[in-house]
């Protein structure tokens, strides 16, 4: 289920806040998309004096007078455009962008959604279960329905408390302990102007700005007018605005007990500033997206250094060190593979920390290749030295081009992928590994005749558009993500040139999410990790269709068998998978095989997983605990 909600009272005209911020969560996907306000009381007219009656689009119109709705299906801007959502009046409203379970994409079937007897209006995100017995008895008291939604129950069932009770905080009360399934929504109550918002299994965050505040599904639906945010726990409800302007600001958040909640309001980034206003709600989000970018920008950051790390590995006499700390050394790890594979040329990866301990066995003369985002880490810097003294010339991979790192090289190739604040690496990470395929191809030269190794710049083309594709479309992404909330441990398992990325898999998750996850090698499975296998265990199956996808199906059938949940990350879906999370095949992309450039594509998944895992956790993902971007001492 993909889609937001948003909620809006203060000093300014609601609609345009409201479009503004739905545009800004239309990454979520969605298929239709409306917006609710309040009347002034002092008259009608939207900000254009075109109209003056309520809900001109919605069939359900006749019962109200002041709340005003409009909607249609299709994009934010295209609905804008042609029904004007932004232009209605009043300082309070809701909105919503829909990915229709219940009904089809109809104008009807968007939100928000009033009772038939008008009073209150809703936006929904999720699905109510219970809805038909619900909408029954709501039927024999009455109450009429226009749509085929399962949301319309909770604005007729709200009505129905509210005028039982007066209250806007017992009536939600007693319409979530009805209501079954996985919601959040937000309610606006016509009386005073209260906005009212419940969560169960699906997210809500409180924005709370100087003059405003703002209930929303995503951080992002506000994020350009305040960055403090109240991440809302589950079960809880929110009572915002209401009793007139001077009362805007004020909220409460109750369980559904109607107990008063503890909660925390956080900054939501600390490093929010203009440049990133509009954006993303974190850094790291904004890095995940930036990959189908960045990864075509390495030419341009490298520049010379591609040919010349190349000709320096050629004269190498055979002896190349790989070193890296974190990632990074995942991506040494990823290169070993390659370049053994498709160039014939071996090389020994050794962690930078370790390094130390392998002093003695550095062959004088040969290459150390040093992967660093920063070019700042301690232990790279140390492994740098101890080849040095062993007459070792340098090349580095950095992302940082004034970084001592690179200033110690004999070779520098810029990865060009902007700076990197999220201290999870996400985009240096692909960069990276982009970095080491064009080295890796520019050595190849048709070294290794039974591995297919696809023109580069073709092959990057296509991994983007792939990666693009992965990124329009995180909504089963994001179910996974409600779904591991609380488990503890999650391992990542991977065959050949995977298991690196298995591993690294395993780092995002571990840094993002503090869950306990371990990358395991698929053939190593029943040499001792097939025994934490039962039904507690959430593994992840990393199984692109290439040479290692039927042994690594063989590994997930084994694993499957003793109970545990299966992720299948894999261009082909297959019954043993208990989630699928789909990539776009490479093998037949563009009418070529890029099976080659799978790792590039399949960790890009796993990261928006541990992104949105985190945000399920209430963990901030751009700051992880007793963790530093860039770790400058040993
Ligand atoms: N179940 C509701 C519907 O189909 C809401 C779906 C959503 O989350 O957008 O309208």
């Amino acid at each position: 289920m993909c889609c937001s909600i948003i909620g809006y009272c203060g000093d300014d005209g609601a609609a345009p806040v409201l479009v503004r911020g739905l545009k800004r969560m239309e990454y979520r996907g969605y298929d239709s998309v409306g917006v609710a306000t309040l009347l002034p009381t002092d008259g009608a007219k939207d900000r254009d004096g075109r109209h003056d009656k309520a809900n001109e689009n919605d069939d359900n119109n006749d019962n109200c007078t002041k709340i005003m709705i409009r909607k249609g299906t299709g994009k934010v801007s295209d609905v804008n455009a042609e029904f004007g959502l932004d232009a209605l009046p009043g300082k309070v409203g809701i909105g919503h962008t829909r990915w229709a379970s219940h009904g089809k994409v109809t104008n009807v079937n968007a939100h928000p959604h009033q009772s038939s007897r008008g009073g209150v209006a809703i936006v929904h995100n999720g699905i109510i279960a219970n809805f038909e017995v619900l909408r029954r008895d709501l039927e024999n008291d009455g109450y009429l329905f226009c749509s085929d939604t399962d949301s319309e129950v909770i604005a007729n069932l709200l009505h129905r408390h509210y005028v039982q009770t007066g209250d806007v905080k017992e009536s939600m009360m007693r319409t979530v302990c009805m209501l079954e399934g996985e919601y959040a929504f937000v309610a606006m109550f016509e009386d005073d102007g209260t906005l009212a918002a419940a969560r169960l299994h699906q997210p809500l965050v409180l924005g709370v700005g100087n003059d405003d505040l703002f209930i929303s599904s995503d951080v992002l639906g506000f994020i350009e007018y305040t960055d403090e945010a109240v991440y809302v726990q589950d079960r809880n409800i929110v009572i915002a605005g209401g009793g007139g302007a001077t009362a805007a600001t004020t909220y409460e958040i109750f369980d559904f007990e109607g107990s008063a909640a503890e909660y925390e309001v956080t900054k939501v980034s600390k490093e929010f500033g203009d440049a990133y206003r509009g954006d993303y709600a974190h850094f790291t989000l904004r890095e995940i997206y930036e990959q189908n970018q960045t990864m075509l920008k390495v030419n341009e950051g490298a520049g010379n250094g591609l040919e010349e790390a190349a000709s320096l590995i050629r004269s190498s006499g055979g002896t190349v060190y790989l070193t890296g700390s974190g990632s990074s050394y995942n991506a040494t790890l990823v290169a070993k593979y390659l370049f053994s594979h498709y160039a014939g040329i071996g090389m020994e990866s050794i962690m930078s920390s370790e390094l130390q301990f392998a002093a003695n066995s550095i062959r004088r003369g040969a290459v150390l290749v040093a992967v660093s985002q920063s070019g700042e880490s301690a232990d790279v810097l140390n492994a740098v030295k101890i080849a040095r003294n062993a007459d070792c010339r340098i090349i580095s991979i950095v992302n940082v081009l004034t970084s001592s790192l690179a200033h110690e090289s004999d070779v520098v190739v810029g990865m060009g992928c902007g700076p990197e604040i999220g201290v999870a690496a996400t985009k240096s990470f692909t960069s990276q590994l982009v970095v080491l395929y064009r080295i890796m191809a520019e050595l190849a030269g048709g070294v290794a005749a039974d591995a297919l190794l696809p023109d580069m710049d073709d092959g990057v083309k296509a991994v983007a558009g792939a990666v693009s594709q992965v990124l329009e479309n995180p909504a089963e992404i994001q179910r996974i993500a409600r779904e591991i909330r609380d488990v503890s441990d999650i391992y990542v398992l991977g065959r050949g040139v995977h298991y690196p990325i298995a591993v690294e898999a395993a780092l995002k998750i571990k840094e993002l999410t503090y869950i306990h996850a371990e990358g395991i090698a698929g053939g190593e499975l029943k040499h001792g990790p097939l025994a934490l296998m039962d039904s507690s265990a959430y593994v992840i199956i990393i199984n692109p269709f290439d040479s290692t996808y039927e042994e690594t199906l063989t590994s997930a059938r084994e694993i499957g068998a003793r109970g545990a949940k299966i992720i299948g990350v894999s261009d082909r879906a297959s019954d043993v998978y208990d989630y699928w999370i789909e990539v776009p095949s490479m093998s037949a992309s563009a009418g070529a095989d890029f099976a080659a450039l799978y790792p590039v594509l399949e960790i890009v998944p796993i990261q928006i997983l541990a992104y949105y895992a985190a945000l399920e956790r209430d963990k901030d993902p751009d700051y992880p605990r007793n963790l530093a971007k860039s770790v400058t001492v040993r």
